[in-house]
């Protein structure tokens, strides 16, 4: 016996898609930045990736919003830099308390909806991509979900609580888009990289009913994000020595496409969002200061959106993060056009 209601249930992703299509032009400008994406990860291009976006798309008007501003700066760095608006919908929480992101509440002050709330993320992500022509990152939460957005997004992320789960793994296994793995909370490389192997290698599974195979997905790699220890303190990863250290023991493992991404917020600011300047440039010094680390990091994850800061739901701020506190829009813009300036690419 089960202690829950099922109250409803709900269409499958064919059906939803179906109902809100992309369009054809759409389709075929995620087909192109995909590859384009794809490049920067197997090495052939020397473009560096931003993720950059808010902690939680909290509401459709804003994120819109601040797409669009990214978008009109990725015009302005286009030969170096390539923007993926983070659209998180979904989101995990340390104790399971909390706003879990649009695709619960399409409305944060409002009741937990989730036919709502899907439909809801799938506008916004058709919307992003429509209207502004970037293609867009999400945290891969519920692995069950994805295909609800499979045609849309162009990164996902597994998150630091998720990385050592089986099912995440094996279904990242089975996607062609970028996957990046985290590392756990407790700041464990060889967990990341075991989630990596995983990723990387064809699996049979369950999913969504079906026994299903993967082909493995060589364009799985690392997010570099901080740690807590046993006594809850936050401890940066994301210095020179941690990339050589990641480096050699990723070295080790012979995977396809050596890759990090350095998260700047989370456990590496201690979520003091405005060290995140701080923070990429101290890679970009490590970068400059070996050829190896160069070619590894390929790009950052910011937190990022309209106002500087976070604040309580309710709060009524456009534009201002309810969960992680992220990097205003005026110094976000500064740091994304000083990131192509000093890349010496
Ligand atoms: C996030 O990216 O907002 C997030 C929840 O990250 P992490 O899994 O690293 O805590
Ligand atoms: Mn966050």
């Amino acid at each position: 016996m089960m202690n829950m209601d099922f109250v409803r249930k709900l269409p499958v992703p064919k059906d939803i898609k179906e109902q809100f299509p992309l369009s054809e032009s759409s389709k075929a400008i995620k087909a192109e930045k995909d590859k384009e994406i794809a490049k920067v990860f197997t090495g052939e291009s020397d473009k560096f990736i931003l993720v950059i976006g808010p902690c939680s798309a909290d509401r459709e008007d804003a994120v819109m919003d601040y797409i669009e501003r990214l978008a009109r700066v990725q015009e302005k760095v286009k030969d170096r830099l390539i923007l993926i608006p983070r659209i998180y919908t979904n989101k995990p929480r340390t104790t399971g308390q909390g706003y879990k992101g649009m695709v619960h509440q399409p409305d944060p002050t409002k009741n937990e909806d989730m036919l709502e709330g899907i439909i809801a993320i799938r506008k916004l992500h058709t919307r992003a991509l429509a209207e502004t022509g970037l293609v867009c990152a999400d945290e891969m939460l519920y692995p069950e979900n994805h295909r609800y957005l499979s045609d849309l997004l162009s990164y996902v992320a597994i998150g630091a609580r998720s990385v050592e789960d089986q099912q995440h793994r094996l279904t990242a296994s089975g996607l062609m888009i970028p996957v990046g793995m985290k590392n756990p909370t407790g700041g464990d490389y060889s967990v990341m990289l075991n989630s990596i192997v995983a990723a990387q290698s064809k699996h049979t599974f369950l999913y969504r009913g079906w026994e299903v195979h993967s082909k493995g997905n060589p364009l799985t790699h690392a997010i570099l994000r901080g740690y807590v220890d046993k006594h809850g303190i936050s401890h940066p990863n994301y210095h020179y020595e941690d990339l050589i250290t990641l480096y050699e023991m990723y070295a080790e493992k012979g995977l396809a496409n050596m890759a990090v991404i350095v998260d700047s917020n989370h456990c590496n600011s201690g979520k003091k969002y405005l060290e995140q300047i701080r923070i990429c440039n101290e890679v970009l010094h490590a970068m400059r200061h070996s050829d190896d680390i160069n070619k590894f990091v390929k790009g950052f994850m910011i937190e990022s959106y309209i106002e500087d800061g976070a604040q309580k739901i309710g709060g009524g701020v456009y534009g201002k993060s309810i969960t992680d506190p992220c990097l205003g829009w005026e110094k976000s813009e500064k740091l994304i056009l000083s990131i192509a300036d000093q890349l010496s690419r």
